[in-house]
């Protein structure tokens, strides 16, 4: 479960954790929420290990999969959760701002997939959830690479899906609209008054919404849905 300590992701490991996984919590900096979610999950009866791993370098992103491996046995789920946002208008977008979004956003989730595909195919099971977001089915003002990103993120999602299917894998993404976490407590009032009006059911999400979503994907009884993308997101994308 990559970046579980916050927001989404952390919603998302309590739920897998509450369903009866035991649970990666991988983080980049926030070690004390990080752990806080694992301890937790511990307290529902479950295992679960805090890792550090930034998803933008392999080698950390291998290291974590090892760790789970040795500490839980096998690896059936993977979450592609880790994200982040540098916006700015397209024009006056630094490259550093370009790259360090497509490479958390959607190289991070290729890490991922790299890091636990050959398991998952040799145990000839898994499930592989990636968020992505609105944003990259509608394009968003002044996130020309947030969105790339996370439209480049449905493509993996696709081409992986078609990968794996001859071993019993499902890879399918999530599309959260806007959902109140850290992400964008930085949101100005005009834009969030402009953003809440344009969605059919009139209000932003909660975490929970989109854990029961990814939930749901994750479990052995949805083993038919493959390649597909889910919108969470009040009716925004319709
Ligand atoms: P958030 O509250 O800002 O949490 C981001 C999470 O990603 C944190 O756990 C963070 O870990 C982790 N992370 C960031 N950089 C990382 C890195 N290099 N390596 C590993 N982990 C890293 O964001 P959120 O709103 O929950 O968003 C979660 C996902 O949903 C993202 O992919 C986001 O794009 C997507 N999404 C969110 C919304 C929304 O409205 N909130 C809408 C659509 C899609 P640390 O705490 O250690 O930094």
């Amino acid at each position: 479960m990559t970046g579980g300590s916050r927001g989404i992701g952390r919603a998302i490991a309590l739920a897998l954790g509450a369903e009866g996984a035991n649970v990666t919590v991988n983080y980049a900096h926030s070690a004390e929420a990080a752990e806080q979610v694992a301890e937790t999950i511990r307290g529902y009866g479950r295992q679960a290990l805090a890792f550090k791993a930034d998803v933008r370098n392999l080698d950390e992103v291998k290291a974590m999969v090892a760790r789970t491996k040795e500490a839980f046995g096998r690896v059936d789920i993977l979450v592609n959760n880790a994200g982040i946002l540098r916006d700015n208008y397209v024009t006056f977008m630094k490259d550093e701002e370009w790259t360090e979004v497509l490479d958390i956003n959607l190289k991070g989730a290729y890490h991922g997939i790299k890091a636990v595909g050959r398991e998952m195919i040799r145990q000839k099971s898994g499930r592989i959830i990636n968020i992505s977001s609105d944003a990259g089915l509608l394009g968003d003002l002044m996130r020309a690479n947030y969105a790339s990103a996370k439209a480049g993120l449905l493509g993996l999602t696709r081409t992986v899906a078609r990968e794996f299917a001859p071993s019993g894998i499902t890879v399918n993404a999530v599309c959260p609209g806007i959902v109140e976490t850290d992400l964008i407590a930085g949101m100005a009032e005009t834009r969030r008054a402009k953003q809440l009006a344009s969605i059919p059911l009139g209000r932003f999400g909660r975490p929970e919404e989109v854990a029961q979503v990814v939930l749901f994907l994750a479990l052995d009884e949805s083993g038919l849905i493959t390649g597909q993308t889910i919108c969470v997101d009040g009716g925004l994308h319709t």
